[in-house]
């Protein structure tokens, strides 16, 4: 599959995890469900916790892991627990923001819902909607200083419209055959509906269940434009979602691609709530990678004393995307590195511990992409201009593993439609295999 058909296949941290499961099933290897004995039997194992996927290949013994992180979430919007709004007879979406976007770059744009639905009887359902929704922009016209600086409000100028006044069913449902009734025209028939059109229930008519079954929901905005190449020669990929499935893929592609030197478990860690500090079951902060590595170590009939040898000789390499420098915007990076997009992966260095990569780190890395043949750059901060952070500094708190903090160039980080060179993705591939080799 190749970068953009697993783009579109992974609306969600929920379908991105299901989309590398199914990636990793059809290459052998087994789901490993937390409720039940540990299997220790050598080849591919997986466990899922709902946004998030631990990968691992396990042989006759185990001396170090050699871990990849990612992370499977982007910012953007989460519906409302009750997100049916009406205004003007405009049926509304009431979102929350998630994480930090970029939020004009969701105004005029038309995008979906995507994630996970929860049904009375506690059975989960993935959906991606069609295009439903958009946040129109005031026109200047009504508001003349727009140019000047655009202010929203995120509770009042962020609510997508996805109704107004009249509803065509036919927009929601095809009708099931013979079910067209007797008018010849029912799927068409326009409803005046001054209460708004029910959002929950467009859902349930995807989902072919009743309203009320719908009994929670994780669902967040997708834009549903499909990723195109650009540029006189094609050499950018605009896309949602880049931050950071450019990061998840090569690292599942590399997982699937290495052949492991005996006693190197390689291990595929795809975290969710990045965006949002990491800090839950599910993200770098928790317990699933701990879990995880303690079990295979159990597994593997390790006595604790081992299982800290193991770990002590193990190292991860953190992937999430980074900043190319802007032409528009070069005083914004260091004086000395100008990492550019389509020139290989960055090192990410910080010395307040925002990346974890230190010098032993930088040899590691340089080490890797010269044996994988690619090349590599290295982000460091402006001082004035403080990094973001990302899951490398807390796992490696958490785990005590020596970290590298890693990523492909990006321009417009967190927007809704960010751009990458595909050939960055290539190279990151190919570096991530020759780590997981060992
Ligand atoms: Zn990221």
């Amino acid at each position: 599959m190749s970068f953009v058909e697993f783009l579109g296949a992974s609306p969600s941290a929920y379908h991105a995890c299901a989309e590398v499961a199914r990636q990793l099933r059809e290459v052998g290897y087994q789901e490993q469900l937390e409720t039940e004995p540990w299997d220790s039997t050598p080849g591919g194992h997986f466990v899922c916790r709902d946004g998030a996927i631990v990968a691992y290949h396990l042989g006759e013994v185990g001396s170090r892991f050699a871990i990849l992180g990612a992370h499977t979430d982007s910012p953007g919007f989460k519906l409302k627990p009750r997100p049916q709004h009406s205004s003007y007879r405009w049926s509304q979406a009431g979102m929350e923001v998630y994480g930090g976007p970029l939020l004009n770059s969701w105004l005029d744009r038309e995008f979906g819902l995507a994630g996970r639905v929860v049904l009375s009887t506690g059975e989960q359902r993935l959906v991606a909607t069609d295009p439903w929704l958009r946040i129109p922009q005031l026109a200047p016209h009504l508001d003349r200083s727009v140019n000047d600086g655009l202010i929203l409000n995120p509770q009042r100028h962020l609510m997508p419209v996805y109704a107004v006044g009249v509803r065509s069913l036919k927009s929601w449902k095809t009708p099931r055959a013979g079910t067209s009734g007797t008018s010849g025209n029912s799927d068409f028939r326009p409803v005046v509906d001054t209460a708004g059109v029910d959002i929950i229930q467009a859902l349930a008519e995807v989902l072919g269940c009743a309203a009320d079954e719908i009994m929670g929901h994780d669902l967040f905005a997708y834009i549903t434009q499909p990723p195109e190449y650009f540029g006189v020669d094609k050499q950018f990929l605009a896309a949602g979602r880049l931050d950071n499935l450019s990061s998840v893929y090569p690292g599942l592609q590399a997982l699937i691609a290495a052949e492991p030197s005996i006693g190197t478990i390689p291990v595929l860690a795809c975290f969710d709530h990045e965006e949002v500090g990491s800090e839950t079951r599910t993200g770098a902060g928790g317990t699933l990678l701990d879990d995880v590595l303690t079990r295979i170590c159990l597994g593997l009939s390790l006595t604790a004393d081992e299982a800290y040898q193991v770990r002590a000789r193990s190292q991860m390499v953190s992937a999430d995307a980074g900043h190319s420098i802007h032409p528009n915007y070069p005083e914004k990076h260091d004086l000395d590195e100008h990492p550019l997009m389509g020139a290989g992966p960055m090192i990410k260095i910080n010395a307040q511990q925002r990346y974890t990569s230190d010098g032993p780190g930088r040899q590691l890395w340089a080490a890797i992409c010269a044996e994988a043949g690619v090349p590599h750059q290295v982000f460091v901060s402006n001082n004035a201009v403080p990094c973001g952070s990302t899951i490398g500094p807390i796992a490696s708190t958490r785990l005590g593993i020596p970290t590298v903090d890693v990523g492909i160039p990006l321009l417009s980080m967190h927007s809704a439609r960010e751009m990458c060179a595909p050939i960055d993705v290539e190279y990151l591939t190919q570096a991530l295999t020759v780590f997981f080799i060992g």
